[in-house]
């Protein structure tokens, strides 16, 4: 069977949920094929790392050690895969593709120009990793909205597509929205139609159009964007609004998405959503409830935490527990009744001095108070910090992140960090095997003395510290092969004091949720 292909695009607005469209579809379609999601973002950045999260939301981290788009978490939690740092093509990666062919002299005598040499790269690139991972079918998602200057040149390159792969294997589809305006309640085509005509005006004739709306579509306006923007009336489908973005398969199917997609690529995969389908129950019928301090500086933000968001829906949906978040600002933290009424803490990571004091002192309320704590990453260095101050004695300790001249740098940069100048995808990242100690709740949690977290962090516990603070009764419940690192720690007195070094988050899935998640959330419930 030739490859497929699905290019999907988004208009209208921006923060449609593209990604979670697009990681649906395949879900839809995963049973019998395997699945290649691509993203290509416009931005000249070679990937996220390097942004703010203000700017950009969550970074993602794949095994592989690359810091990609979001929309990957996405892709990993619907279609079970394993992403790869090359399916995350950006326009940064892109011209500096270009620029090396240009100077090895790929191109000699030729003018470099958008049109084909860059659109190339995109194409060969795209067809590289189908060809490489044998997919049988490869969602491309097109960042941002069409018109807008930053994606013209991956619209031109998928457009392109079209001639090279044959129009029976590939087929676009285009995200748009459908508005109630107030007053009028009712539901509105013209910017669908608007936005096709963008798309249009660039050779790309969508084949199925997902109207996102607070509503499922009317017959009348599905009728109506099928007349005006040329599909067929079946291929507008819609793209209702949810509380759980793990039930846009079973709209989409409802829909008669996955029979449009199996006509018009001519593959057959039918969707098994009948575990999905419990899960879903279990989300929306939960019986018990916490609530849960999430301890951040960007907390105005919550994309920023987007993956530990799902870690807590992958344990109601296991636990029949409603997580409810209270978002805490720590920078300037004053208010001690904080906790009240709080049944967990969680201290995720960040960078920076930016609220770390706020988040030493909620940690230390945790501790004393015997509420259940999760700390990731930032989360472990703070409470390795908060007992160093307050159970070791260690006056001033702190990370040498944070303070360069602490008289007790407990925290401090990994040996192979020092000499690192440029910042872009050089911390310590990706997937790194920890040996778990038995014995700990940690390891009663991962049920397995070896287990593999993602990571990215440039400061680690000081190995010159780590007497004291065992000798005072922390517990190293897991470190890195060589013994070297700490990369999980507990307080074994307490109810639930766990942290970790990595990103735990990064890994949960509906099917098998992170295990310090799942014991955190059974410890708040308790
Ligand atoms: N800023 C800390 C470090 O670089 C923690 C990073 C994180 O939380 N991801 O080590």
């Amino acid at each position: 069977m030739a490859v497929k292909y699905i290019i999907v695009t988004g208009g209208v607005l921006s923060g449609l949920g593209k990604g979670i469209a697009a990681a649906s579809i395949g879900h839809l379609l995963s049973s019998r094929l395997k699945i290649i999601p691509i993203k290509c973002d416009g931005y000249l950045n070679v990937d996220p790392g390097t942004m703010n999260p203000f700017e950009h939301g969550e970074v993602f981290v794949l095994d592989d050690g690359a810091e990609v788009d979001m929309d990957f978490g996405h892709y990993e939690r619907f279609l079970g895969v394993t992403c790869k740092s090359s399916w995350n093509l950006t326009m940064g990666k892109v011209f500096d593709m270009v620029r090396k062919k240009e100077r090895r002299g790929d191109y000699l005598g030729k003018t470099v120009q958008y049109i084909p040499h860059v659109t190339d790269v995109i194409k060969e690139h795209i067809f590289k990793i189908a060809g490489e991972e044998g997919a049988d079918l490869v969602i491309v998602e097109i960042g941002g909205t069409v018109g807008d200057i930053e994606n013209e040149l991956f619209l031109e390159a998928t457009r392109q597509m079209k001639e090279d792969v044959g129009k029976e294997n590939i087929i676009y589809i285009h995200l748009t929205y459908v508005p109630i305006p107030y007053g009028v309640n009712e539901q509105k085509s013209k910017p669908t139609q608007q936005s096709v005509n963008l798309l249009k005006q660039r050779g790309i004739f969508p084949d199925v159009i997902i109207g996102r709306c607070s509503q499922f579509l009317t017959k009348k306006v599905k009728t109506k964007i099928s007349n005006f923007c040329d599909v067929d009336p079946q291929a507008v489908i819609t793209g209702l609004d949810v509380e759980d973005i793990y039930e846009i398969p079973l709209i989409f199917e409802k829909e008669g998405l996955a029979e449009i997609l199996h006509k018009k690529l001519n593959i057959y995969s039918p969707p098994d959503m009948r575990k999905w389908k419990q899960w879903i129950d279990n989300l929306r019928n939960r019986t018990k409830e916490i609530t849960v301090a999430m301890c951040g500086k960007y907390t105005e933000l919550v994309d920023s935490y987007a993956s530990i968001v799902e870690s807590f829906n992958h344990c109601t949906a296991h636990l029949g527990c409603k997580v409810n978040l209270k978002w805490v600002e720590t920078t300037d933290l004053k208010d001690t009744s904080i906790l009240d009424g709080v049944d967990g803490v969680v201290v995720p990571g960040g960078f920076g001095q930016r609220g770390t004091e706020g988040k030493i002192e909620v940690i230390r309320m945790a501790r004393e108070r015997n509420i259940p704590f999760l700390g990731l990453c930032l989360g472990l260095q703070l409470a390795v910090i908060e007992f160093a101050r307050n159970v070791c004695g260690l006056t001033g300790a702190n990370s040498t992140e944070i303070d360069p001249d602490t008289p007790h740098p407990v925290i401090d940069i990994l040996p192979e960090q020092k000499q690192v100048e440029e910042k872009g995808g050089t911390m310590r990242l990706g997937a790194y095997p920890a040996v778990l100690k038995k014995g700990t709740l940690v390891y009663s949690l991962y049920k397995s003395t070896e287990v593999s977290e993602r990571h990215r962090h440039r400061y680690e516990v000081n190995p010159e510290y780590h007497e004291i603070l065992t000798e005072n009764g922390m517990v190293f419940s897991g470190r890195s092969k060589d013994g070297r690192l700490v990369e999980f720690i507990e307080l074994p007195d307490l109810k639930f004091f766990v942290a970790t070094q990595a990103h735990p988050e990064l890994k949960s899935r509906m099917e098998a949720p992170a295990p310090l998640f799942y014991g955190f959330v059974k410890a708040c419930m308790d």
